[in-house]
This record gives C-alpha cells, sequence and structure tokens, in this order.
C-alpha cells in the first residue's frame, strides 16, 4: 500500500487529498482518487488500475476521478480500447461525476468508466484481491472498505465517525487506515470525523495489527497527535501518513 495523498479538504503544494494504491501480484487498486493524486498514481504504476474505489462524493475524495477518465478519453479518441474502467463507489458518486461532466443520459463516459453500488453482505473480487464494505458514519452515503488478498488485509475507514460497523469491518486487520479529521471542540456538534483519540479507539477495539493515521484535521499538530495517540491504549504500531509512504503486508512463510 502506498499513499497517494493523505490531506483532509484539499491538496497543498506539499501533497494531495485522499488516494491509496494498493498493489498484489503486479494487479493494483485505487481506494480514493482525490485532488492532486493522480500524477502521483502515475508515477507509481505503468497503466492504469484495475478498479477505484470511492468512499464518497466529497471532492477531496473524488477529484482525480475526473482526471483519470480525462486520461482514459483521450486515449480512446487516439484509438485505443480498453476495458472500461470499474468504479465502486456508494450512492452520489456517479451523480457528481456526471454532474461535473454535465453529462446527459446517452453521455459516452459509461463506455469509458463503469459504476458499480458495492453491498453491504458481499465480497467482490478485484484483480488479485477481495473487497468487502461496510457504511461509514458520514454526512453523505459513505463507505469504509478491506481488502484482503491471501491471508492479509487492509481496512480503510474513507471519512466516518465512530462507528460500530466500521470496527467490524475492520476486525483483526493487518493495517487499519484511519481517518483523524475531527478536533476535539467539534466532534460533539460534528460526528462525522474520527479524532485522533477516536482512530486510536477504534485500532485497539477491532485489535488492528498496526494503524496508519491520515486525513488528520488541518490544524493538527504533531505534537498534539502524539499525546493524543499516548492517551490511548494501543499495542500496534502507529505511523502518521505521507504521500509516497509504503507499508508492505508480507505474506507469512511456513
Ligand atoms: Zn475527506
Ligand atoms: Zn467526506
Amino acid at each position: 500500500m502506498t499513499v497517494l495523498g493523505c490531506n483532509s479538504g484539499g491538496p497543498t503544494r506539499g501533497g494531495g487529498a485522499s488516494g491509496y494504491l494498493v498493489t498484489a501480484e503486479s494487479r493494483s487498486l485505487v481506494l480514493d482518487l482525490g485532488s492532486g493524486t493522480l500524477q502521483r498514481l502515475f508515477e507509481l504504476i505503468p497503466d492504469v488500475p484495475d478498479a477505484v474505489v470511492i468512499t464518497h462524493r466529497h471532492i477531496d475524495h473524488m477529484a482525480d476521478l475526473l482526471g483519470l477518465y480525462g486520461y482514459l478519453a483521450s486515449e480512446r479518441r487516439a484509438g485505443e480500447l480498453r476495458p472500461t474502467l470499474r468504479v465502486i463507489a456508494p450512492a452520489g458518486v456517479e451523480e457528481a461525476f456526471a454532474g461535473a461532466l454535465q453529462a446527459g443520459p446517452a453521455h459516452g463516459y459509461r463506455d469509458i468508466v463503469a459504476f458499480e453500488e458495492p453491498t453491504m453482505d458481499d465480497q467482490i473480487t478485484v484483480g488479485a484481491v477481495q473487497c468487502s464494505f461496510a457504511e461509514a458514519e458520514h454526512s453523505v452515503p459513505a463507505v469504509a472498505v478491506r481488502v484482503s488478498h491471501l491471508r492479509r488485509s487492509l481496512t480503510y475507514t474513507g471519512d466516518t465517525g465512530p462507528s460500530t460497523t466500521v470496527e467490524r469491518l475492520a476486525a483483526g486487520t493487518d493495517l487499519l487506515i484511519a481517518e483523524a479529521g475531527n478536533d476535539c471542540e467539534q466532534s460533539a456538534s460534528y460526528p462525522y470525523h474520527m479524532t485522533v483519540a477516536s482512530a486510536v479507539g477504534l485500532a485497539s477495539a477491532a485489535n488492528a495489527k498496526q494503524l496508519l493515521l491520515t486525513h488528520l484535521h488541518i490544524a493538527a499538530t504533531f505534537d498534539d497527535v502524539v499525546a493524543a495517540v499516548a492517551a490511548v491504549k494501543y499495542a500496534g504500531e502507529v505511523q502518521l501518513a505521507a504521500p509516497g509512504l509504503t507499508i508492505h503486508l508480507e505474506q507469512e512463510t511456513f
């Protein structure tokens, strides 16, 4: 897993909004394509991914899907035909995408990207991995996703407030990528993001082996984050997301 971007809200000069590349057996899957993530994706893989999961319709999680579509549309105009790109996303994402294109019912984008809504009960296969989903606690329809490959898994919360369904999805996962976009003052009145403390609490409750904190509140300082992590009992390793950071989830050797 490589971080394409980890900002909440939007890109900065130092990095993009949310995006994570997952590769296994030379296949690839992208979890969110927020603003400022596409160029880094192109630097990391020689082709387009097998699929893109968009957790919800907020612009910091899907803006560069439009960029990827533009790339594929240009290729197509140049005569290159490839399979439609799978985009797995909850309600509202395709509408936001089509709205940005001002696409009518007969628009040709459907030849290039194929949207599918995930169900919360079934696993789906994408390339070499299995994906399962849970509804997240956010201000718009949103999902968390668990990606499994052989005996390893990662779980990405997308944007969510504290949620028992997301906790169940993450149970025993090897890597929890958890958003911490809330500050303590705001968390009672706006329950749609986690604080650092609630993200670490989720990792602990789900018994995740390691935690990657991401999508931090824009005012969070390093010292604040370290203090908040230290205040919660959690046995696993904690890292802060940064663009380009790669975490390998190695298979057990028997
Ligand atoms: Zn967000
Ligand atoms: Zn959001």
